[in-house]
């Protein structure tokens, strides 16, 4: 299960994570934690339901979740952009669902699933960069996601890229990478644009009810809206001056992109990846793969999954496991 921000997705897998049947639903950000936890175990029920899978086959449910999460808890302990602060998920859905659940933070498992069945699989060091309402990163180093000393690890969207005179972030500390390149501040500039060119392909396609705001921003730049495109590629120099950053630590093998990033990639990648190499030390970019997730909207979900495979199927026992996934 994937709990985004605003959304949360379940899907019941296979042992490869192909998905059997999937299901969103959408939340406000207002709603209580527990209404919200309480409305994904009826979801996660109600799919078991219509799979025709049989309950006693279900290993465990995995949950990859925004925001600060103890793996070992499955507490979320902090996720300001839901207004959760210790929240016991584990717990609760264990309750709830009569199933074992394991927790971790939604990018790190995306990071573990691409390791196991996607991009990933046989790379040695890779990083994992979700982009839409916050951005974050996954890095899986030989296989085991890695969370440094505590649980924060990866936390690249508060990478600090203008100290003067940069935005207030949410997390109180001005210019972080968020205030640059997350999906608010992409459509905020957007609508900039678009007021100033009133009946631009940029302006028809945000007016435009059937599509989200975010496709129509790409779709405006696809179709040669050049100050679109501009303000597309000077947004990425910043994404990409933070991976070359992320480069000269971790020397990672391959980057991949998630979320808005990969729903973007044909106009993002290019300008990340320049910036990337051009600033990363002694050619460290060089050797770096950057490609965009192949599994699309399913990330989250092949994710989650791969973190329940972790902790209920190839380790010997849940206790030891949820202290090395
Ligand atoms: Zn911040």
């Amino acid at each position: 299960m994937h709990v985004g921000i605003g959304m949360f997705r379940v899907a019941i897998t296979n042992l490869h994570a192909e998905l059997i049947c999937n299901k969103m639903m959408s939340f406000s950000v207002d709603q209580p934690a527990f209404d919200v936890l309480d409305n994904i175990a009826n979801l996660v029920q109600e799919t078991i339901d219509e799979s025709n899978v049989n309950r006693h086959r279900i290993l465990g449910v995995g949950v990859g979740a925004s925001g600060l999460i103890n793996h070992v808890t499955g507490v979320n302990l902090r996720a300001a952009s839901l207004g959760w602060h210790d929240v016991p998920i584990r717990e609760r859905l264990e309750a709830q669902l009569n199933l074992p659940v394991c927790v971790d933070n939604n990018v790190r498992a995306m990071a573990l699933g691409e390791a196991y069945f996607g991009l990933g699989r046989g790379v040695d060091v890779l990083a994992f960069i979700y982009g839409r309402i916050g951005v974050g990163a996954g890095i899986v180093v030989n296989g085991q996601v890695f969370r440094g000393s505590g649980v924060g690890a990866g936390e690249i969207g508060h990478t600090i890229i203008l100290p003067n005179g940069g935005d207030l972030c949410r997390c109180g500390q001005h210019g972080c990478l968020e205030t640059l390149v997350s999906e608010p501040i992409l459509l905020q500039e957007a609508q900039l644009l678009a007021d100033k060119n009133p009946n631009s392909i940029l302006d028809i396609h945000l007016s435009d009810a059937e599509s989200s705001p975010i496709s129509g921003m790409f779709a405006a730049a696809r179709e040669g809206d050049q100050p679109t495109l501009g303000m597309i590629e000077n947004q990425m120099q910043y994404l990409g001056l933070a991976l070359a950053n992320l480069v000269n630590v971790l020397n990672p093998e391959l980057i991949i992109l998630g979320g808005m990033f990969a729903q973007g990639s044909d106009l993002i990648l290019p300008k990340v990846e320049a910036t990337m190499r051009q600033l990363a030390f002694a050619g460290l970019g060089e050797n770096v793969n950057v490609q965009p997730t192949g599994f699309g909207w399913r990330a989250g979900v092949v994710g989650a999954a791969s973190l329940a495979l972790k902790v209920f199927f190839y380790e010997a026992s849940r206790e030891t496991a949820v202290s090395n996934i």
